[in-house]
C-alpha cells in the first residue's frame, strides 16, 4: 500500500531532474558554435554529462530518439520584459498606469510559460516597467517549480534620470516606468536595486525628454561610470539603454557591458564598442513590431525607423562589435522571441552566427558559463526543432521539444 502511494505520487511529479539518465539521439546537434551530425547527448541529474558520436549510455538510461530533428542548447533571450504585453493591444502608458501589479503578475506567469514553450530557457529580463520588484517574485516562483518558465536574469525597476522617462502627465505627478535617480543618489539606487534582487543593473542613458522629440543623452559620463563601478563591485553587469551615438559612446567608455538598441550608432561609435568589447543588443524585432503597429504591412521598402535599425546593425557587424540576440519581447508577444533571430538573418547575419548569438554568444556576453552550449557539466537546457536550422533558420520558430534542467517540459 505504502509503495503504491509512493509510485502514485512520483507519477504526479513533473519529470524530476534526478531521474534516470537520458540519452537523446537527434539527427544532429548544434553545440552552440558548430553543427555535428550523428551526435548524441547524455543527460543526468539536470546536467549534460556527455555529447558526441556513439556514446556509451548507462544500462538504466532512458532513450529519447528525435529522428529528423536538430538538438540545440535552450535559447537565451537577451532582452525581455515578462511584465509587459504587446503595445498594439494596450499602450505602454496604460499598462504602467492602469494595470495593477497583481494583474500584471498574473499575465507574466502566462508569458513565462509561453517563453519556455518556445524554447527560451533563459531570459535577461530588463526591467519591470512600473511593476516594482515583481520580477524577483516571479523568478523565485519559477525557480521553486511553482510555475513553468525560463531561468531569469532580472533588473528589477531599472534606473532613469529624473524627468527623463515616462509616462508624462502635465497636470500631476504620475508613477514612472523605472526608478528616478541621478548624481550621487544614482549609486545608492544601484546598490538598493542589487540588494532587492537585481542580477543586472539597467540604466537609461538617453531618452526623449518630451513626447515627439528625439532621444538626447540623460546621464553624464561620470554618472554612468559611478553606476558601473558600484554594479561591478557587486559582481553585476550593466545594461545601458542608448540610441544616440553620444549616449552609446558614454556607456562604452564608462565600461558598461551591454548597450541596448543602439539605433543611431555610427561607425566611430561601433569602432569604440568593438575596441572596448561592449556588446550590442540590437532589438530589431521591437522596431519592426512598432512599425507594424503604425500600419506597416511588412513589405519593402521598410519605414525609415526599421531601415535605420538595420543599418546600425550592419555597421556594428562590420566593426566587429559582439552582438547579442535580444528582441525587447513584451513590445510584441511572448513566445515569439524567434522573431529577432529571423530579423538578424534578414539584415545580413549568417544563420550560424544567429544560432551562436542566441546560445553560446548570449551565455558568454551575460557571464552565464553554466549554459548556452552543449558540453559536459552544463545545465541540461535543450531544445529540438524539425530539420536543420542552419539550412533553414525558420525552423527555430517550430520548437517541438524543450528540456530544462534535465526535465522534459515540452514534447510534441
Ligand atoms: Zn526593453
Amino acid at each position: 500500500m505504502k509503495h503504491q502511494l509512493a509510485a502514485a505520487l512520483l507519477a504526479l511529479l513533473p519529470c524530476p531532474a534526478v531521474a534516470a539518465p537520458v540519452l537523446l539521439s537527434p539527427d544532429r546537434v548544434w553545440d552552440g558554435e558548430a553543427m555535428h551530425s550523428g551526435w548524441q547527448v547524455l543527460v543526468e541529474g539536470g546536467r549534460i554529462v556527455a555529447a558526441g558520436a556513439n556514446l556509451e549510455a548507462p544500462a538504466d538510461a532512458r532513450r529519447l530518439d528525435l529522428p529528423g530533428h536538430t538538438l540545440l542548447p535552450g535559447f537565451i533571450e537577451g532582452h525581455s520584459h515578462l511584465l509587459l504585453h504587446p503595445y498594439d493591444k494596450t499602450p505602454w502608458d496604460d499598462q504602467v498606469l492602469k494595470e495593477s501589479e497583481a494583474y500584471r503578475v498574473a499575465r507574466a506567469v502566462v508569458h513565462a510559460k509561453a517563453t519556455l514553450m518556445a524554447g527560451f530557457t533563459t531570459v535577461r529580463d530588463l526591467g519591470s516597467e512600473g511593476a516594482g520588484t515583481a520580477d524577483v517574485g516571479l523568478k523565485r516562483a519559477i525557480n521553486e517549480g511553482h510555475v513553468p518558465g525560463p531561468r531569469m536574469i532580472i533588473a528589477t525597476r531599472a534606473l532613469v534620470a529624473p524627468g527623463s522617462y515616462a509616462p508624462k502627465n502635465d497636470a500631476w505627478a504620475v508613477p514612472q516606468g523605472a526608478e528616478e535617480a541621478d548624481g550621487p543618489a544614482l549609486v545608492s539606487a544601484v546598490r538598493r536595486q542589487i540588494g532587492a534582487g537585481a542580477d543586472v543593473v539597467k540604466l537609461y542613458g538617453d531618452y526623449r525628454w518630451r513626447p515627439g522629440e528625439g532621444s538626447r543623452p540623460t546621464y553624464s559620463q561620470a554618472e554612468i561610470a559611478a553606476a558601473v563601478a558600484a554594479a561591478h563591485d557587486a559582481g553585476r553587469p550593466v545594461a545601458v539603454h542608448a540610441n544616440t551615438a553620444e549616449a552609446m559612446h558614454r556607456a562604452s567608455a564608462a565600461g558598461a557591458d551591454v548597450i541596448e538598441h543602439g539605433s543611431e550608432g555610427d561607425a566611430a561609435t561601433f569602432a569604440l564598442m568593438a575596441k572596448n568589447k561592449t556588446v550590442l543588443c540590437p532589438t530589431l524585432a521591437a522596431g519592426d513590431a512598432i512599425a507594424r503597429y503604425r500600419g506597416w504591412n511588412g513589405q519593402e521598402p521598410a519605414p525609415a525607423d526599421v531601415l535605420q535599425d538595420r543599418a546600425a546593425f550592419q555597421l556594428a557587424m562590420k566593426a566587429g562589435v559582439p552582438i547579442c540576440m535580444g528582441g525587447d519581447v513584451g513590445v510584441f508577444a511572448h513566445g515569439e522571441n524567434a522573431r529577432e533571430m529571423l530579423l538578424m538573418a534578414k539584415a545580413g547575419m549568417t544563420n550560424a552566427a544567429v544560432l551562436t548569438a542566441a546560445t553560446a554568444g548570449n551565455a558568454r556576453y551575460f557571464g552565464l558559463s553554466d549554459r548556452g552550449r552543449i558540453a559536459p557539466g552544463l545545465h541540461a537546457d535543450l531544445v529540438a526543432v524539425p530539420g536543420d536550422p542552419l539550412q533553414d533558420l525558420n525552423r527555430i520558430s517550430h520548437v517541438v521539444f524543450v528540456m530544462k534542467g534535465g526535465a522534459v517540459v515540452k514534447s510534441e
